[in-house]
């Protein structure tokens, strides 16, 4: 039986972790970490995304700075307010809640975001930073899965990776972080021709093709880790990308969905808010208390 990759453990763990680095450091710092998710508009889902985020930020003293705008807000506004979150010493990560209503061009919204504040880790100079190896935010969602491979002793190094989806958010950040730590990796698309002969070369295989049950046990060599990155609200509940059941037999460790990479996404959202409290508040970069998990 596959040891299943529990993102909804390793995230309460890490919650813990960061009250320890907020109350160590809290005194020195003299104010608590600050997050400002801003969301414009009414969209269903990213009201629930919203809470679930509130609440993490809560449980272990994030301050919430966050705002909702109404949907026929001008995007001058929006900038706006990105410029005053920027400005504001209170403020250690902002996030725009995605996606933004019809109107608004979500492009130069995310630029004005200052880089330091970058707490989805997906502003073009800290991609650039990912790139070169540098330290700085991390892409969530990949950032979550190294942490959930590291928790359970997955080895990367000389190991073959696949990764598949190539977008920003997820598949290219995901390529970048797999590649640091040594693995050999190749990152299949839409394109790519007889998907199953080239996933099952993998050792790990991250899933994030954002296609409900495409990959089975056909895709998976006996033995491999398999990460789920995959969320889909269907009639009969949630499911990723990968059909669990099929697979669950073969792979030596599986993430389920959900409770595999969806909560250790919001946990990355606090590390990268509370990494840049620590270091916007005098914490010595050579003591960074978070730097294993900004891969
Ligand atoms: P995108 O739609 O932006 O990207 C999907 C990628 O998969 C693209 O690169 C696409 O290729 C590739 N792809 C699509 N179909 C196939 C196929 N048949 N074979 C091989 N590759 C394919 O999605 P995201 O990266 O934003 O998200 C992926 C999934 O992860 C979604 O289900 C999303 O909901 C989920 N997600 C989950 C998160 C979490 O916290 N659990 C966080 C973020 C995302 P091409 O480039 O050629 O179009």
């Amino acid at each position: 039986m596959a040891t299943r990759l529990d993102g909804r453990q390793l995230a309460n763990e890490l919650e813990q972790r960061l009250q320890g680095v907020i109350a160590t450091h809290l005194a020195e710092a003299g104010r608590p970490p600050g997050l400002a998710v801003l969301r414009v508009g009414d969209d269903p889902a990213s009201g629930v995304y919203v809470t679930h985020k509130e609440k993490a930020c809560s449980r272990i003293g994030i301050t919430n700075h966050g705002a909702h705008l109404a949907s026929t807000t001008p995007q001058a506004e929006v900038l706006a307010q990105i410029e005053r979150l920027n400005a504001d010493p209170a403020v250690d990560g902002i996030l725009v809640q995605l996606p933004l209503p019809a109107g608004l061009d979500e492009g130069p919204l995310l630029a004005a975001i200052d880089p330091a504040k970058d707490a989805d880790g997906l502003h073009a100079l800290n991609l650039g930073h990912l790139l070169k190896g540098e330290p700085g935010p991390r892409s969530c969602t990949p950032a979550g899965v190294m942490a959930l491979l590291a928790r359970h002793g997955v080895e990367l190094a000389g190991k073959r990776a696949v990764v598949v989806g190539r977008s920003i958010l997820v598949g290219q950040p995901m390529a970048l972080m797999l590649q640091a730590a040594n693995a050999t990796v190749t990152v299949a698309h839409s394109r790519t021709q007889d998907l199953a002969s080239i996933t099952r070369q993998a050792d790990v295989l991250v899933v994030a093709a954002g296609k409900p049950l495409m990959l089975g046990a056909e895709h998976v060599k006996a033995g491999a880790v398999v990460v789920d990155v995959g969320i889909h609200r269907t009639e009969s509940g949630l499911c990723g990308d990968v059909r669990f059941a099929e697979v669950e037999p073969i792979a030596s460790a599986i993430s389920p969905v959900p409770g595999g990479v969806g909560p250790m996404t919001v946990t990355l959202l606090l590390v990268n808010t509370v990494a840049s409290w620590w270091s916007r508040t005098g914490g010595a970069a050579s003591a960074h208390p978070l730097r294993d998990l900004l891969p």
